[in-house]
């Protein structure tokens, strides 16, 4: 028979989120046989690697390749927005400069409101969660999933599970998650198919305008991608207003 060891694990931070209620901030411990990589049991415990940027094994700092040592005493940490925090290896050194993101099938108004803000962000009703895992591996995306079980796929190195249910809110969540304040260029992106907009001579389009539209207004976008036009107006005023929290951009 196979001698039983044990470890201790404990999660810091957003990563208790993962947790069931009564494991969360404390030690847990967890019996294991032979010397599983470290990867196994964070998961066991719910907690996806992609969230985790940081674990510390008797105080050293380790990679995921780690193998559990009976006895062994684990912290493991979230991924830090202020990298100054842990001078230690990070499992994810290279954070990404420019993030692009592949958004899972839930994730439609979060996608568009992704876009509204000019994050490259993909995002289609029909991807199936291999979809998802393929085009993010082929194009190094973050995975933004409600589905926390995406994120066990080993082949994803980067995602995050959106806590919150309304839109609003996650894209808060997503903003703070990722530091992307910075980063917000809006009205660059095409809100239907996440191409890129470019400016438009009003006289090229004005066949495809409502009369109102071509009375009314005179500075058109249209995207490379589908062609849908958009136009600087009330429609666009209102989004401004609307996002003057995360603007703050120049009128
Ligand atoms: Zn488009």
């Amino acid at each position: 028979m196979q001698r039983e060891y044990t470890a201790e694990f404990r999660f810091y931070a957003q990563l208790n989120d993962f947790l069931a209620p009564k494991q969360r901030k404390r030690t847990i411990p967890y019996r294991f046989n032979g010397h599983p990589g470290i990867k196994d049991p964070i998961e066991v415990f719910g907690v996806p690697h992609t969230e985790v940027d940081l674990i510390i094994v008797n105080g050293q700092s380790v990679g995921f390749e780690y193998q559990l040592q009976a006895g062994d005493r684990i912290a493991v940490y979230p991924v830090f927005k202020n990298p100054d925090i842990n001078p230690l290896c990070k499992l994810r050194e290279k954070r990404l400069l420019c993030p692009r993101f592949i958004l899972d099938v839930n994730l439609g108004k979060l996608a568009k409101r992704m876009r509204l803000l000019g994050f490259d962000s993909l995002y289609r009703n029909d991807y199936s969660d291999t979809d998802v895992v393929n085009i993010a591996l082929s194009e190094q995306r973050i995975v933004l999933t409600r589905d926390r079980r995406l994120l066990y796929s080993k082949h994803i190195n980067y995602g995050y599970w959106v806590r919150a249910v309304n839109v609003e809110n996650q894209t808060d969540e997503v903003l703070h998650h990722f530091d992307l304040y910075d980063l917000i260029h809006p009205f660059i992106r095409c809100l239907i198919c996440n191409g890129m907009l470019i400016p438009v001579v009003k006289t090229d389009i004005k066949d495809r305008l409502e009369p109102k539209t071509r009375l009314y207004y005179e500075v058109f976008h249209q995207c490379a991608d589908c062609q849908q036009i958009y136009w600087e107006g009330s429609h666009m005023e209102n989004i401004r207003q609307r996002f003057a929290i995360y603007l703050a951009m120049p009128k």
